[in-house]
């Protein structure tokens, strides 16, 4: 195999130093789940998921069936949520797993009733309300058949109701009014839910922003994602203030170097042109493998620690930076992308800033052709 052109680095100390860190920052009574879906966050479910695990994550989140099966099949054997199926799918395998599965409507609820059936053991089921967010979840107006039916299940020795959830609205935005709505529509999902006789193990409302901004809401587990691969929580809410790591670096190694002339024109419709002459280098790195085409003209790549303008339009398969009049880099040196920025590289939210969005959509989305090199800073017994 060729050195890649991209590669995208993952230390596994970082996401296990953040586990850490998040459970120092809510206490020991708060269950910790570390979120690992949409393939942990572009850092590779698997190890994202062994590094949170050995960091001491009491839970792993995930959205889809699939994401649970696979942790599953790879011999996680621990506590295990997911929230997000579609008729049709098969929950058997779920309750076969002790997956815990999650019903938003009693459709849903007599689904995996069936599949416990057929698996001959109680499914583990939480029950999800929604508190404002109008995503998944049941509404309040049907939220007392939801529990009524779920607590038959139970009584019928169908379903053991494991959990009570609920999912923010405006966790990063501490000051919405929105969060004062939402914990006060869960506390009477709860006490509505406690009057039916259920009695689950663990209640729970906060992701990462709500874990660390906002105590109220960390009831016995909080849902960590972003915070978990060391990236702001929150606008604001540094990594460093937080002492969290981002765990990720994606770099690539430079095509070509080359000198323009004032006046040349670069990339697709000379969006950007030289006004002197300049160095620019090419970076194999293009939208197809998740550089953002927003980034256009906007975005920062570091080489040898010092930050280049990326000029003129993402391309496919690659981007131009501009390296300066007096550039010494050559072909083949590493240009990076986005890393914990310790180095003089921009961060992933400094990328999405430029772009718009939020660091989650830089490093799911980061990956195409990359290759995912798994590095391991601090090996366990040494750290
Ligand atoms: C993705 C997700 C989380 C994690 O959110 P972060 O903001 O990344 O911490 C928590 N709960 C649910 C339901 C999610 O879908």
């Amino acid at each position: 195999m060729n050195t890649p052109n991209a590669e995208i680095v993952v230390d596994v100390a970082a996401i296990r130093h953040n586990v850490r860190r998040l459970r120092e920052w809510v206490g020991p009574d708060v269950q910790m789940m570390t979120v690992v879906k949409g393939d942990g966050y572009g850092h590779g479910m698997l190890d994202a998921a062994r590094a949170a695990v050995a960091a001491g994550a009491d839970w792993l989140g995930v959205a889809t069936y699939d994401e649970a099966l696979t942790l599953r099949a790879h011999g996680y054997t621990g506590r295990l949520l997911c929230w997000l199926g579609v008729p049709g799918q098969d929950v058997v395998p779920l309750v076969d797993a002790d997956v815990d599965v999650t019903a938003y409507s009693v459709a849903e609820l007599d689904v995996i009733r069936a599949a416990a059936r057929e698996a001959g053991v109680p499914a583990r089921v939480q029950l999800k309300i929604d508190t404002g967010l109008s995503r998944g979840g049941a509404t309040a107006a049907d939220w007392p058949g939801l529990v009524a039916a779920a607590r038959e299940a139970e009584v019928a020795g169908e379903v053991r109701v494991t959990g009570i959830w609920s999912h923010l609205v405006a966790s990063d935005d501490p000051g919405h009014p929105a969060n004062d709505l939402q914990e006060k529509a869960f506390l009477d999902a709860l006490a509505i839910a406690d009057a039916a006789g259920l009695q689950p193990e663990v209640r729970h409302l906060a992701n990462s922003a709500a874990a660390v901004l906002r105590p109220s809401m960390r009831f016995d587990l909080v849902r960590c994602g972003i915070a978990s691969y060391g990236l702001d929580p929150a606008p604001g809410v540094t990594p460093a203030e937080l002492d969290l790591v981002p765990a990720m670096t994606a770099r690539a190694h430079l095509a070509m170097v080359k000198r323009i002339e004032a006046g040349a024109g670069v990339s697709y419709g000379h969006l950007w042109v030289a006004d002197a002459p300049t160095t620019l280098g090419l970076v194999p790195a293009g939208y197809a493998d998740g550089v953002p085409r927003h980034g256009s003209n906007v975005l920062e790549i570091a080489v040898a620690g010092e930050r280049h303008p990326l000029r003129g339009r993402v391309c496919m398969d690659q981007v131009v930076i501009d390296l300066g009049p007096e550039s010494s880099a050559r072909a083949g040196d590493l240009a990076v992308l986005f890393g914990p920025g310790s180095q003089g590289e921009p961060t992933a939210t400094e990328w999405a800033e430029a772009c718009g969005t939020i660091n989650y959509e830089i490093v799911t989305r980061i990956g195409g052709r990359f290759a995912r090199t798994v590095v391991d800073s601090a090996p366990e017994g040494q750290a």
